[in-house]
């Protein structure tokens, strides 16, 4: 059996991040272990930009926040063992995993951190009457076909759930050239962050349809079509509201479970209410020595509070493999900010828009002045009058997709800087149209000013290795 101070189970941003805390805390030995071939986990399929603001203090993309991440713990002396499945551990610490290349080992740890993440919720739990034609499919599952293997799950679709994955499909769909004809959620709010609902749903008109939910899925061996209606405060569809809508693909967005099968085999003890381990401040789990953070704890919005636990669940299992005491974390002194979330009604008319410059998300009001200058209402601070005007004079945004490499590898890439959104779809068909040649790398320009914009068509991803 072998030995190591700490290992991490999952090399996603919250194993990552508590793999280089570890080491910087002087653990001598510090092993990541994740069964995907790459490091990142659900960063590398989050082809869209919204990561990193408060870690690095700009907006970046999935994949480009995992590359940063994954530069620093290959320069920091890690083992990382990719293409490794753990498949048991236990109260002793004691880790089993699987590879093709190395068998089945076994690893005495010192103290463990579990960042396995989550997984989605299935169509199974939520039981919608009708047949089981092709075409449902989770919303995680068709990002994964879309962003990374460039496969288009359906042209015609409906949503159900509007938690932030189901909202960004909706977009990447519709920049792809399917029909989304609508997002039904079932409370009385979305679930998903502001900015969010903003560009996804009101940039492209998408209906989102508040206190709805499928109630039958038609079709034998291919959709063709959902019965969505209206549910009344108890959450039952409310007889004679139903609706049909033809579609050809029900995407499912209903909800994440922290994957908690090794937690519960290790017996840490599991919150009903968030479904992960319970954890101390120091973010150790009822079993001394083992330590959880990000995804697999709870449900977490924006990464960058996942990779802040990962850094404490790193550097206390370090302490904890080195025989240090635990110095209790002090409580954070600044609080995070949520993203305000549940926006019902986005004001559709010309008059407002929410600020989606920070988490605040101000409902600004704009109207015209006698003198032709614009006045705004509603904004806590001065960003927010200029984003307003600019949003209703002439607004922009970071266009971001993937582009197929000539062997067939989908590359995500990114405008550099916004562009005006009535250039989206004439720069989506160049994009479509142009294959590009591997080896790139992260920042490589593929397509200057594209569309006459002045933006730069860039790679988020390095593929060097091809
Ligand atoms: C669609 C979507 C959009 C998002 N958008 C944003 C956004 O715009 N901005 C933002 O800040 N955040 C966003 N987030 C949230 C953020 O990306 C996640 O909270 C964060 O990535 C979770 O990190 P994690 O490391 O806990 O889990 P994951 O990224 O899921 O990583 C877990 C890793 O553990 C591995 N693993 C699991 N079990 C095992 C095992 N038995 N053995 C070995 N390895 C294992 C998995 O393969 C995976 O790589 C989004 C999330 C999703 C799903
Ligand atoms: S107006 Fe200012 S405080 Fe309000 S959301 Fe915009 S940037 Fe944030």
């Amino acid at each position: 059996m072998r030995y190591s101070d700490v290992v991490i189970i999952g090399g996603g941003p919250a194993g990552m991040s508590a793999a280089l805390s570890a080491r910087e805390a002087g653990a001598d030995k510090v092993t990541l272990i994740e069964r995907d071939d790459s490091l990142g986990g659900i960063l590398q399929q989050c082809i869209h930009n919204g990561f990193g603001l408060h870690r690095f203090g700009e907006e970046l993309t999935g994949p480009e926040y995992a590359e940063r991440y994954e530069k620093m713990v290959r320069e920091a002396d890690i083992e990382v063992m990719t293409g490794t499945i753990v498949t048991d551990l236990d109260s002793r610490r004691i880790v089993t995993c699987v590879s093709e290349d190395r068998g089945c080992i076994q690893i005495k740890a010192g103290a463990v951190v579990l960042a396995m993440g989550c997984r989605e919720r299935p169509r199974g739990a939520l039981n919608i009457p009708g047949t089981r034609p092709a075409g449902v499919i989770t919303a995680g599952t068709a990002q994964k076909f879309v962003n990374v293997e460039g496969y288009m799950p359906g042209r015609e679709v409906v949503i159900l759930g509007s938690g932030d994955i189901g909202l960004i499909m909706a977009r990447r769909m519709t920049l792809e050239g399917a029909h989304v004809k609508a997002v039904c959620e079932i409370m009385e709010d979305s679930g998903g962050l502001t900015r969010n609902i903003v560009q996804c749903l009101k940039d492209f008109g998408i209906p989102l349809k508040l206190r709805h939910t499928v109630t039958e899925i038609h079709g034998r061996d291919r959709v063709e079509g959902v019965t969505v209606a209206q549910v009344d405060e108890n959450l039952k569809p409310v007889k004679g509201t139903e609706e049909f809508i033809p579609c050809d693909t029900l995407m499912l967005s209903v909800g994440l479970i922290p994957e908690n099968e090794l937690s519960k085999k290790a017996g840490v003890e599991i919150s009903p209410t968030t479904k992960g381990p319970v954890i101390d401040a120091n973010r150790q789990t009822k079993i001394p020595g083992i330590f959880a953070c990000g995804n697999v704890v709870k449900v977490h919005e924006l990464v960058d509070f996942v990779s802040e636990e990962g850094h404490t669940a790193g550097r206390s299992a370090a302490c904890f493999a080195m025989g240090m005491n635990l110095a209790v974390q002090e409580k954070q002194a600044k609080k995070h900010v949520k993203e305000k979330k549940g926006v019902q009604n986005l004001p559709a008319e010309t008059g407002a828009t929410i600020c989606t410059i920070c988490p605040v998300g101000c409902t600004l009001k704009v109207t015209g002045e006698a003198d032709g200058q614009l006045k705004v209402e509603g904004n806590s601070c001065r960003r927010g009058r200029a984003y307003a005007i600019k949003e209703f004079t002439s607004p922009e945004r970071t266009l971001t997709s993937i582009m197929a490499a000539g062997d067939g590898t989908m590359v995500p890439v990114k405008t550099d800087k916004p562009i005006p959104k009535e250039k989206i779809s004439e720069c989506m068909k160049i994009i479509n149209e142009k294959t590009l040649m591997l080896p790139i790398s992260l920042g490589n320009i593929i397509i200057e000013k594209i569309g006459g914009t002045e933006a730069n068509l860039i790679c988020t991803r390095s593929f060097i290795n091809k």
